[in-house]
C-alpha cells in the first residue's frame, strides 16, 4: 500500500525526509509525524516552533501543539504550554486517554512534568532580543512574518492517517491566546474514512472557517483533496474579504486516504511532500481564482523561499 508525507513550510524539510524514511521502512504514521515536528522543535533557527520561538507580550514562548490519530479518531493537544522540549509528544500522549485531552497553562505543564517529558527553556538570546526589539512597537495582532505552524500529515502502509501540528502562536500575543493550531478541527484534523489536514495562518481566522474539519467533510463526500483544499480556502477568504473587508493569511494541506495531497492557500506558500514515488520535495502554492497554482521549487531557487 502506498505512503504519503506532507508538511508546512520550508522548515519543515529536513523533519520531511526523516519522516519519509520511517514510512519506506515500514514505520507507522504516528511516529513519522512526531519525528518530522520533533526535528523542527529542536531547530533554533525556526522561530516559530520549540526551541527559539517567540515570545508572548510577557516575554514567554508558550506554545500550542495538537495531534490526531485518523484510526480511533483520539486526539490530545496543549495550549499556552511553557519550558518543554517538545508540545506535540505531550499532545500525542494526552491522545492515549478516553477524557482530559485537551490542557492549557500550568495544567498542560504539570501534565507535561508528571509524565517526565523533557523540560527546556525555549526562549534564546536571540528569540528575547527580537522581543526587546518589538515589544515596545505593537501593532494589531497579525500573521507576524515568518511566524508559521508546523503541520505534518502522514499515510502509513497500513491506511492509517494522523496529523499533527506545533507552533509558539503568534509573537507578542496576549498571555493565554489559543490560536488554531491547539484546536482540533481548526488546526488539525484526522479521519482513516475521510482524510487529513493541517492548517497554518493567523489562527482566529483559520478557526472561523472550522477549516480542517471542513475539507476533511469535502473529502469524505467526493472532493478530490486538490479540490477540496482550494475550495475551502478560496471560500473563507472570500466570505470574510465580503463581510469584515479582510481576512489573513490562512495555509492548509491534506491528504486523501489514498495518500493524494491537496493545498489551499491565499498567500505564497511552501510545502513539503513525499510519497513511495518520489523523494521529499520543496513546492510553492500560489492562490489562483479559487484555486491552487502547485510549482515544484528547483535547487537554485530554496534560498529565496520561506
Ligand atoms: N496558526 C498559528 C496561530 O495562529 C500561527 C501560524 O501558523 O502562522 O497561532
Amino acid at each position: 500500500m502506498k505512503w504519503a508525507v506532507i508538511s508546512t513550510w520550508k522548515m519543515s524539510y529536513e523533519g520531511n525526509l526523516q519522516a519519509s524514511d520511517i514510512l519506506k521502512n515500514q514505520g507507522n504514521a504516528e511516529e513519522a509525524v512526531l519525528r518530522g515536528i520533533g526535528i523542527v522543535e529542536d531547530d533554533p533557527s525556526f522561530h516559530s516552533v520549540g526551541y527559539s520561538g517567540l515570545p508572548d507580550i510577557e516575554g514567554h514562548v508558550r506554545m500550542d501543539a495538537g495531534f490526531m490519530h485518523g484510526r480511533t479518531l483520539s486526539f490530545g493537544a496543549v495550549g499556552a504550554l511553557e519550558g518543554f522540549r517538545s508540545p506535540v509528544q505531550v499532545a500525542h500522549k494526552l491522545a492515549e486517554r478516553p477524557t482530559n485531552n485537551f490542557l492549557v497553562g500550568e495544567g498542560a505543564a504539570e501534565y507535561a512534568r508528571k509524565h517526565g517529558f523533557e523540560e527546556r527553556d525555549n526562549l534564546t538570546d536571540d528569540s528575547y532580543q527580537r522581543y526587546l526589539e518589538e515589544s515596545g512597537k505593537l501593532k494589531p495582532l497579525s500573521a507576524y512574518k515568518g511566524h508559521d505552524t508546523v503541520g505534518f500529515v502522514a499515510l502509513d502502509r497500513n491506511g492509517d492517517l494522523v496529523s499533527a501540528t506545533s507552533t509558539s502562536g503568534l509573537f507578542l500575543k496576549d498571555k493565554g491566546r489559543l490560536g488554531d493550531s491547539p484546536v482540533i478541527g481548526c488546526g488539525f484534523y484526522a479521519d482513516n474514512e475521510a482524510g487529513a489536514a493541517a492548517a497554518t495562518g493567523l489562527g482566529e481566522d483559520i478557526a472561523k472557517g472550522v477549516l480542517c474539519y471542513q475539507v476533511c467533510t469535502l473529502m469524505k463526500n467526493g472532493y478530490s483533496a486538490q479540490s477540496a483544499a482550494s475550495q475551502v480556502v478560496s471560500d473563507l477568504t472570500r466570505s470574510l474579504t465580503k463581510r469584515r473587508e479582510h481576512c489573513d493569511s490562512i495555509s492548509l494541506i491534506c491528504m486523501d486516504k489514498e495518500g493524494n495531497i491537496g493545498v489551499g492557500t491565499n498567500i505564497p506558500f511552501a510545502f513539503v511532500c513525499a510519497d513511495d514515488t518520489h523523494p521529499a520535495q520543496l513546492y510553492l502554492a500560489e492562490p489562483a481564482e479559487g484555486d491552487t497554482r502547485i510549482t515544484l521549487i528547483s535547487a537554485t531557487e530554496i534560498s529565496g523561499i520561506d
